[in-house]
């Protein structure tokens, strides 16, 4: 497909001061312009003026389902199928318990050592609440497809891995549980807003994601919750809270779940995070996200062909092949971190992860080319000029 180079980037449509490179938006998006009059509209026209009225009058108590029909052409679902609140690590709970239920007879729950810590130990911590002999299996990325038996009850797997970018092939992975008869959650945490997806269309049971990182709803943004429309009515939600009950109001002592996959919901919605997001969400209306990924595409290219031949110390440790990556490249480098801190003191801001990783996202929305090639370039300069020996790069901070 060929590129119109109009349509990317579209920086003007962030808050990004001049001169920054931002390689982070995987991990932490910029605000969309406006985000800061909406925090502050929410408060002095919504909050201020209409009171506890504003749950009724301004909508807040829909946004659950609201915000997740913005979200719904984004991730490839039909409306009416996403939840949205709390976090993704709650989420991720809420549908492992569900999807282990559905699989009684079954004890194991596959994923792989390419997932986040957080799912890791969710899922853990969940079995070993059940107390009854499941056991999450860890097998190598690149193994998975060969484990899953008939013995798996859940695939439980995050699409893009977090360090790597490598990306798992969605729909071979979810023919192949089906097959099997397993269960498969999709943890799209890295996918959302970076690649297109199908997700409807490869009918896997469950996904969730966070939307603070390429969707830009900010430091605690709600997460997502997505559930085949066929199942959600069979299931009852683990943390049932009062607002995923049919009738929160009716106060009724008894649980009964509401209609669709509101009940996934727990308590009270983040009002100001919501209206944040519905904000930022809102720009992916006239984004065709095929052209997106096939522009990160030609930036994650070019940067690794930049950094072959400019810092060929370090080690490319994304997929070379572009069909297997998400939108991000990683290096490998003994020296990661200060190298990490020396570019951030440069105004190119990418991050560090364990053991020796120097992450880069490359979102098209707010990332061009001449980005990419001065990115490198002062990369270049840090490892030529050691800079990054200096000791004021060593110490390792609380979040890298
Ligand atoms: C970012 C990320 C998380 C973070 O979970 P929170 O509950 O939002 O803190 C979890 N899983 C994956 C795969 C992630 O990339």
């Amino acid at each position: 497909m060929t590129i119109d180079h109009r349509d990317f980037p579209r920086r003007h449509l962030f808050d990004l001061a001049k001169g920054l490179i931002y390689l982070d938006g995987n991990s932490l998006g910029p605000p969309v312009k406006g985000s800061e009059d909406i925090a502050y509209s929410v408060i002095d026209s919504e909050w201020k003026k209409e009171l506890i009225s504003a749950w009724n009058t301004c909508g807040w108590i829909e946004l659950p389902h609201t915000v997740g029909n913005l979200l719904a052409p984004i991730i490839g679902v039909s409306l009416d199928t996403i939840s949205m609140g709390d976090t993704l690590s709650v989420k991720l709970f809420q549908v492992l318990a569900a999807a282990v239920e559905m699989r009684p007879k079954r004890k194991v729950v596959l994923t792989d050592s390419g997932n986040f810590p957080s799912d890791l130990y969710i899922a853990n911590g969940l079995l070993d609440t059940l107390g009854r002999g499941h056991q999450l299996k860890i097998t190598k990325p690149d193994q998975v497809i060969k484990k899953i038996n008939d013995e798996v009850a859940v695939v439980c797997l995050t699409h893009v891995d977090y360090r790597t970018g490598r990306k798992h092939d969605m729909a071979e992975i979810t023919t192949r549980a089906h097959e099997c008869g397993s269960v498969v959650i999709w943890d799209l945490a890295h996918s959302a807003g970076a690649l297109p997806l199908e997700l409807e269309t490869i009918q896997a049971e469950f996904a969730v994601g966070c939307t603070y990182k390429y969707l830009n709803g900010g430091p605690g943004a709600p997460a997502f919750v997505y559930v085949r429309p066929d199942l959600v009515s069979s299931i009852q939600p683990v943390m049932p809270g009062w607002l995923g009950h049919k009738k929160p109001f009716s106060m009724d002592i008894r649980y009964t779940p509401a209609k669709g996959v509101g009940r996934f919901r727990i308590g009270t919605p983040s009002v100001i995070q919501f209206k944040i997001l519905e904000h930022a969400l809102a720009l992916w209306k006239n984004v065709d996200l095929y052209k997106l990924y096939d522009q990160s595409v030609v930036l994650s290219e070019l940067f690794i062909a930049e950094m072959k031949a400019r810092c060929p110390s370090l080690e490319l440790i994304s997929p070379s092949n572009p069909t297997q990556r998400g939108s991000q490249v990683s290096f490998a480098s003994k020296h990661a971190y200060p190298l990490i801190q020396s570019l951030i003191d440069r105004k190119v801001i990418g991050d560090f992860r364990e053991p020796n990783i120097l992450r880069f996202g490359l979102a098209p929305l707010y990332v061009d080319e001449n980005q990419v090639i001065a990115a490198v370039q002062i990369l270049e300069q840090v490892i030529n000029e050691r800079v990054w020996q200096q000791d004021k790069y060593q110490t390792k901070k609380k979040v890298t």
